[in-house]
């Protein structure tokens, strides 16, 4: 259960308060980092607020577990909800204002428009969770235009997730920049993961599989091995191997455009994503040129 809402740090629900108080800081000149979240809080979300702290005058985070991104099988009424811990780790990070909006408010009644990034959001996490990007890409939007911050910070653990969402601020021409900060794991290699409070001590054991594979990947191009197909295949051996995990994607894509790469080029993105239990884990691992060689 949640500890009751202690942290002295300044909290706002409505989008009218959240834009008189970002407009005031405005006006003074400082410049506004954003970091949005869904809560459960761990240090790989204090890292992006400690990094917009570097970075900005001022530092707001949401916190708002956004029903549409959700498919309808999926963890939505369960996932873990710890508000007043939140907001300690906010206040400890250097947040200067969390806003949590209730759904009422993202999603009043009669809401109908969506925004969908075609393509990026039709492959890998989009293929099998139909919905998932239309329902961030939405989400996002509404926070990013609530907020109006300079910049907004996005954790590389959900590469496809940033990707999709930086193709959307070209787009739409929202002039807000998007920082991508790198994945916090822990001691054993996992990244860190809200839904990692789902597991069991041997699904815990087995989750490291997924960093492992990443780092098997890793090795092999850094050995000079060019045939990616042989590399991806040894990465769903790997995967299939463990117990408790079920995969559901390890490849080697294109950096940039997200398409499946059979020979290695400059900026590649190895990804897997994992049902371990019931519990569904993505990670992934960023290679350039300076690390491929
Ligand atoms: P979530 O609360 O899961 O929606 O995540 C909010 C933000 O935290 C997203 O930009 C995520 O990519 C980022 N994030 C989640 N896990 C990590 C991690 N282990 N390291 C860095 N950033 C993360």
């Amino acid at each position: 259960m949640s500890k009751p809402f202690t942290s002295p740090i300044k909290t706002v629900e409505a989008i009218p308060e959240l834009r008189t108080l970002i407009q005031a800081q405005r006006k003074q000149d400082a410049s506004i980092g954003f970091v949005p979240t869904m809560g459960a809080l761990h240090v790989g979300h204090v890292s992006l607020i400690e990094a917009a702290r570097q970075d900005c005058d001022f530092v707001a985070v949401s916190i708002f577990v956004n029903p549409t991104q959700f498919g309808p099988n999926e963890d939505f009424d369960n996932y873990p909800r710890l508000l007043a811990e939140d907001l300690e780790q906010c206040q400890t990070a250097g947040a200067d204002l969390v806003w949590i909006p209730t759904t009422e408010v993202m999603y009043p009644p009669h809401f109908s428009t969506y925004v969908e990034v075609k393509t990026l959001s039709q492959i890998l996490e989009g293929a099998t969770r139909t919905d998932h990007f239309q329902g961030v890409t939405t989400i996002v939007t509404k926070l990013l235009l609530s907020c109006l911050p300079d910049k907004a910070f996005f954790g590389a653990k959900d590469y496809q997730q940033q990707a999709i969402i930086r193709q959307m601020c070209l787009d739409l021409n929202i002039p807000v920049e998007i920082k991508t900060c790198p994945t916090i794991r822990d001691t054993n290699g996992l990244a860190l993961s809200s839904r990692n409070a789902y597991l069991s001590e041997a699904e815990h054991e087995s989750a490291l599989s997924l960093s492992r594979t990443l780092n098997l990947a890793k090795e092999k191009i850094e050995a000079g091995e060019t045939n990616l197909n042989h590399i991806k295949t040894e990465m769903q051996q790997l995967l299939e191997e463990t117990p408790l995990v079920k995969l559901d994607y390890a490849t080697i894509v294109d950096a940039q455009t997200l398409e499946e790469l059979t020979t290695p080029q400059p900026e590649m993105v190895v990804l897997v994503a994992a049902f371990v239990g019931a519990t569904r884990l993505i990670d992934n691992c960023l290679l350039n040129s300076a690390s491929a060689h």
